[in-house]
């Protein structure tokens, strides 16, 4: 097996997660903190890890409508995470708008912007249902590699 085969097949059981709140009312926020901290739900558990870099992450959970004040960061720091990257959006906020989907000041659905591979419904989703989608993206992603 060569070295660049190593890595690979180290890299595929532990991608890094990133999160981008895109204008969310921090529910979703709170819940992906819950996923992360609490050893009930240890999203750890599935092989990935939260990373404080875009340029580190392959796969990117997005929260919040999009809104217009945050809309071209968000969108930029999108950017900035490498393919193959897997998103995720957390909550019907992304998906639809949810409560503020008639809202002037928000931009959601945000597949408008950018390609979502796993949606996440909820407002905000429960813990068993945002491990379900990182598992689904996890899976997404390893087939990409
Ligand atoms: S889906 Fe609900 S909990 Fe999540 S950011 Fe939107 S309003 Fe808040």
């Amino acid at each position: 097996m060569t070295i660049l085969t190593n890595l690979k097949t180290i890299a595929a059981r532990s991608p890094w997660l990133y999160r981008i709140n895109s204008g969310s009312c921090n529910g979703c926020d709170v819940e992906l903190a819950t996923t992360a901290l609490i050893p009930r739900w240890d999203v750890e558990r599935l092989g990935c890890q939260y990373c404080g870099s875009p340029r580190h992450a392959d796969i990117v959970l997005i929260t919040g409508p999009l809104t217009r004040h945050v809309r071209d960061a968000a969108l930029r720091l999108y950017e900035e995470i490498p393919d193959p990257k897997v998103t995720v959006a957390v909550g019907v906020c992304p998906i639809s708008g949810g409560i503020f989907r008639e809202s002037y000041a928000t931009c959601a659905p945000i597949d408008q912007f950018l390609p979502v591979d796993v949606n996440i419904p909820g407002c905000p989703p429960r813990p068993q249902a945002i491990l379900e989608g990182v598992a689904k993206a996890i899976a997404i992603w390893r087939e990409r590699l």
